[in-house]
């Protein structure tokens, strides 16, 4: 699986605002951003002109870097949310959105979606039941998320669950006491990530 390697507090930094990468650390003093909020790089102070087509790339590769996501992947959700009913950009922020790192990342059983990946990867949850360890599944409504059984004791997941409480997304019920979350619905308005401005991204690959 392809993945971003490099340093994330620099993508923040690049996309000029905080993607809360790292878990509790993006919310304390210890942010980098806080301290250097302007792009990395020799030149990252200088002004730079910003032209449509630059605000459209910016704004795509932060949602990209929000989810984590290789450009490849990204485009063929972009593909499947044009042939879906509805609104483009929304359906690619409902289809990101509906990745089950996202949904523990949302759930708060993990820090943060790189850390969810990693859980899941290692098979430490399941949906109905049934282990699964591909981070990009999509969940649906009535899907059920748990941890395994064996893995409800491991450190980083009940860290996770004690610590920075997020807040609630009106699509998922979820039940912390048993780490486990049920999908009520398909993610939609106030359940999307509303920092993303979706029509941008839908300009730039319609060009
Ligand atoms: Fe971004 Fe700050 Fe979190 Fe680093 S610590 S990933 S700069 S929000």
């Amino acid at each position: 699986m392809a993945r971003n390697t490099g340093p994330s507090c620099k993508l923040c930094r690049r996309e000029k605002t905080k993607l809360f990468l790292k878990g509790e650390r993006c919310i304390t003093d210890r942010c980098s951003f806080e301290r250097r909020s302007y792009p990395p790089g020799e030149h990252g102070r200088r002004r730079v002109k910003e032209s449509d087509y630059l605000l459209q790339i910016r704004e795509k590769q932060k949602a990209r870097r929000v989810y984590g996501i290789m450009e490849r992947q990204f485009r063929k959700y972009y593909k499947q949310a044009l042939r879906e009913k509805g609104r483009t950009g929304e359906n690619l922020l409902r289809i990101l959105e509906s990745r089950l790192d996202n949904v523990l990342y949302r759930s708060g059983f993990a820090v943060s979606r790189k850390q969810a990946r990693q859980l899941i990867s290692h098979g430490h949850f399941t949906v109905n039941g049934r282990k699964v360890d591909i981070p990009s599944y999509q969940v649906k409504p009535q899907d059920v998320i748990a941890v395994k059984e064996s893995s409800r004791n491991l450190d980083v997941i009940k860290g996770a669950v004690q610590g920075y409480q997020r807040e609630p997304v009106p699509w998922l019920e979820v039940d912390k006491k048993n780490i486990s979350a049920s999908v009520l619905d398909r993610p939609a308005g106030e359940g999307l990530d509303i920092s993303i401005r979706d029509e941008m991204i839908v300009e730039l690959y319609s060009r």
